[in-house]
């Protein structure tokens, strides 16, 4: 048994549950698209007081208003101040159930060994609480489209996400998760590229702190890669989507999912969500 279906076996993991965070942890590490060291810092808010982004004495709601981002990643942003590639460590949050948590950082957050499951083994011992919370679901279905992607969102009755990656060579791969759910797929997939994006990748200058310690090179001929790129797609749209209210239910439907997509997708549940 690896030691990310240990924690999920120790404790059920669902985002049903309200949990709360009894220890501030440290996670240092360095960036996968600057190669920069960096860390994050997680600590128990105050009952009620929900996910805040605290940096250089500010600390402001972690909602959508704040997502921004370059290619490949997701931001938390006010100004000049940036928490880059803060998708890993908000889906592991989300997926936790952690309602009251004091995100810290600047910079780029750690990659780690590129999956969400290494934020969750990080946070897993000092979270405690799974009381149900009731949902409150949309009012209705919308459509968003961007960066080559389109998303549904529909009503329902808990979270339910899913992907479908298409790179336009012959193949598609699904994902999918609903809250309450065995994460354990999606918390082990890693980060990836695609083998034909590597030198333009590098060129622009992303990736540089990108090894095979923590990013798979997905070959499009086998189909095990296909799998953990559409999950690795999925843990990113649940990071993605964690700046929205953690009782709000929806269904998500997302084809050839990015961050760019992602993001609009937040921007424009957030606008239709009866709750803050
Ligand atoms: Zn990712």
């Amino acid at each position: 048994m690896t030691t990310i279906a240990k924690a999920v076996a120790a404790s059920p993991i669902g985002v049903h549950g309200a949990a709360r965070l009894t220890a501030r942890i440290e996670v240092d590490g360095h960036g996968v698209h600057t190669g920069a060291p960096g860390r994050v810092t997680l600590t128990p808010g105050d009952p009620g007081s929900g996910r805040l982004w605290r940096s250089r004495g500010m600390s402001v709601p972690i909602d959508a208003t704040l997502v921004d981002g370059a290619p490949g990643q997701s931001s938390l942003r006010v100004g000049d101040l940036a928490l880059q590639t803060v998708e890993h460590v908000l889906a592991a949050i989300s997926v936790l159930g952690l309602r009251d948590v004091v995100l810290e950082g600047e910079g780029e957050a750690p990659i780690l060994d590129g999956t969400v499951g290494a934020w969750v083994e990080r946070l897993r011992p000092a979270v405690v609480g799974d009381d149900p919370r009731p949902t409150t679901t949309l009012p209705r279905v919308l459509r968003v489209e961007a960066a080559g992607g389109r998303a549904t969102v529909a009503p329902a009755k808990r979270r339910e996400l899913a992907v479908r990656i298409d790179f336009g060579e012959g193949w598609s791969t699904v994902a999918a998760w609903g809250e309450g759910d065995d994460p354990t797929l999606w918390l082990s997939a890693r980060t990836f590229v695609r083998q034909v994006d590597v030198q333009a990748f590098q060129a622009a200058g992303r990736g540089r702190g990108a090894s095979l310690e923590n990013t798979f090179v997905l070959d499009p001929t086998d189909p095990c890669g296909q799998s953990e790129a559409a999950r690795h797609k999925l843990a990113d749209l649940v990071g993605d989507l964690a700046v929205m209210p953690p009782d709000l239910a929806f269904q998500a439907w997302v084809v050839r999912p990015s961050h760019a997509l992602n993001r609009n997708l937040a921007r424009a549940i957030a606008s239709i969500s009866p709750i803050g």
